[in-house]
């Protein structure tokens, strides 16, 4: 379960991690008169909706005036936000979080997450940070480095200087890092994001942008956080899919869609409905997804009975190999009953592997070998 940005970093600022001063606005007139309590020269107005990627959709604006704070969050409340990770329904923006904005010289990404099948917590960094640092995983996941927290030892602090030094940040950010563990463990959280870390020109490091999840099953031990249940993605079959790493938002049409990565989730998705084809689905496989996450994400599509065909789209790198992909699909065939038609197009690590398998399994496969053939496929046999 995510909390929005402004209640991430109330919860982060508890343990310590520094954060600007801001607060949020449901009116253009608030957020105006509220500037009055900042003592800043710029501001940076954001978007409160539960979903990242909203700088480079328009969601995040940076100002200079109390009155320019009034329009940009004039202009944003009741707007629908589509960002990469909103899936094309996207996000109303009812909430707006003002703050001082940093002066950043240095961005950087640093996360924590909770491994559930061993409890273990890692720590994740990258020298590329901000908008830049979505940009760059989507494609490659090597662009940041991990390592595994167990305590908060004089020795453990020393490996996590060290680890962080990597990723270019300094020993004055060790502190941020084991403040976010501590938040992690002490709520039974699941993931700490911040991103960007910024380093400011004083040479401060700040979370300029901070995403929480939390455990949803261990919310009943967290009351103070109920009041954003109500705010979560209430449908079922949306919610099964992101326990299995995968980013799943139901559509009304009628060709189900495996794809990985929420750029090409959105090509796929634009180049479909141009060809009059109706998703039923918007799907995007994290890279932390493993075999059996996907099946589970196939299975919640074969369950939907509107779908006539299956449209696989899958671009292997990193982590998301084909074949890891492919064995997923076969998983899940094999659990279904229904064997609606699949178009498979792969490209990039393991395509090949990935093909292969799907074969192996006897899929009602046919493959394509470019994008636009998948999709004129796909809508043929969704007819
Ligand atoms: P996200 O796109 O949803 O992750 O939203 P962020 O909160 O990360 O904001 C998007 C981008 O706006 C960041 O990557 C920064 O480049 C920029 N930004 C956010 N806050 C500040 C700030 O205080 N000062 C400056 N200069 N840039 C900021
Ligand atoms: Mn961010």
């Amino acid at each position: 379960m995510l909390l929005p940005e402004h209640r991430s970093k109330e919860l982060l600022a508890k343990y310590g991690v520094p954060i600007p001063p801001g607060f949020l606005a449901r009116t253009a007139n608030d957020a105006e008169t509220g500037c009055g309590k900042l003592d800043a020269s710029r501001y940076v107005v954001k978007s409160q909706i539960l979903a990242g990627g909203r700088g480079l959709a328009g969601g995040v604006r940076i100002v200079d005036t109390p009155s320019a704070v009034g329009e940009e969050v004039g202009r944003l409340l009741g707007h629908t936000l589509v960002t990469e990770q909103t899936g094309p329904r996207g996000e109303v923006v009812s909430t707006v979080y003002i703050e001082t904005a940093l002066d950043i010289v240095d961005s950087r990404f640093m996360a924590l997450a909770l491994d559930p099948e061993s409890g273990a917590v890692m720590l994740l960094a990258s020298a590329a940070g901000g908008v830049e640092f979505e940009q760059r995983a989507r494609m490659d996941d090597s662009v940041y480095d991990t390592m595994l927290i167990d305590s908060d030892t004089p020795e453990t602090r020393k490996s996590v200087t060290a680890f962080l030094k990597k990723a270019g940040i300094d020993e004055a950010a060790v502190d941020i890092a084991f403040a976010g563990y501590a938040a992690l463990i002490e709520n039974e959280l699941t993931l700490v994001e911040i991103n960007p870390l910024a380093k400011t020109r004083t040479g401060d490091w700040y979370a300029a942008d901070a995403k929480v999840a939390l455990d949803g099953n261990a919310l009943f031990r967290h009351p103070e956080f109920e009041e954003f249940k109500a705010l979560q993605n209430p449908d079922p079959i949306e919610a099964a899919a992101q326990q299995n790493n995968i980013n799943l938002v139901k559509l009304e049409g009628n060709i189900g869609v495996v794809v990985n990565g929420a750029g090409l989730g959105l090509a796929t998705h634009d180049m479909l409905t141009e060809a009059n084809g109706k998703p039923a689905n918007f799907m995007d496989i994290r890279t932390t997804a493993t075999s059996l996450n996907i099946a589970k994400g196939v299975e919640l599509l074969l369950q939907d009975p509107k779908v006539r065909c299956i449209l696989l789209n899958i671009h292997g790198g990193g982590i998301t190999l084909g074949d890891t992909v492919a064995e997923g699909v076969s998983i899940a065939y094999g659990h279904s009953s229904r064997k609606v038609p699949l178009v498979a197009r792969m490209a990039g690590q393991n395509a090949d592997r990935g093909l292969a398998i799907l074969k192996e399994h006897r899929l009602p496969v046919e493959v394509v070998g470019t994008m636009s053939d998948a999709i004129a496929r796909s809508v043929a046999l969704a007819g």
